[in-house]
């Protein structure tokens, strides 16, 4: 299967809190993002690379803010949860990047925009896209993308105080 799906190929998404998303990528951070984390926690839970700025990652690989307890994953970072972690797995662009622009496209604001997931994340359902994925899931991803929404609803785990990266653990 290709790495990135269009929309149209996926049924649902839920993150089922697996955490691997924290433990196999690194977060790139934008510079309000470093400020505040920086501030906050410290500089030394960043990491500056040629050209950008991340999120440090442990001997294991996992973001630096990954917990895990009561047999599940969460983010220490929650409120400050970067814009990085807030999109995955999506990936909204003005441009069919990754090919099948018609299985892609989503109109959105009077925007047309083009939306794929990275196969990678296990809590894609693939199918026919469901009324819940396209009206909220994808719009609220959209809004995020688009900085036009900054709170999450339907793009964070449901059901967790905590969150993961859809709720906040990305
Ligand atoms: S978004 Fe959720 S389900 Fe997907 S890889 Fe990350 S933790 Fe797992
Ligand atoms: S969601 Fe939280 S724990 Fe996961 S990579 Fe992002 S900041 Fe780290």
């Amino acid at each position: 299967m290709l790495r990135f799906v269009p929309w149209r190929q996926i049924a649902n998404w839920r993150c089922t809190a697996c955490g691997n998303c924290c433990k196999l990528y690194s977060v790139v951070l934008n510079f309000p993002e470093w400020l505040t984390i920086a501030k906050t926690f410290g500089a030394e839970n960043t990491v500056a690379g040629l050209d950008k700025l991340f999120l440090k990652r442990e001997n294991d690989g996992s973001c630096a803010f990954l917990c895990h307890f009561a047999g599940n994953y969460h983010c220490g970072l929650q409120n400050m949860k970067p814009d990085a972690c807030k999109l995955w797995p999506f990936k909204v662009l003005a441009e069919p990047k990754y090919g099948e622009a018609e299985q892609a496209v989503f109109d959105w604001a009077g925007k047309k925009l083009f939306i794929y997931a990275d196969s990678m994340c296990e809590g894609l359902r693939y199918g026919s896209p469901s009324w819940e994925f396209k009206s909220l899931v994808l719009k609220e991803f959209a809004g995020l993308a688009l900085g036009t929404c900054r709170t999450q609803h339907n793009t964070t785990r449901n059901g967790s105080p905590f969150g993961l990266r859809r709720f906040s653990l990305y």
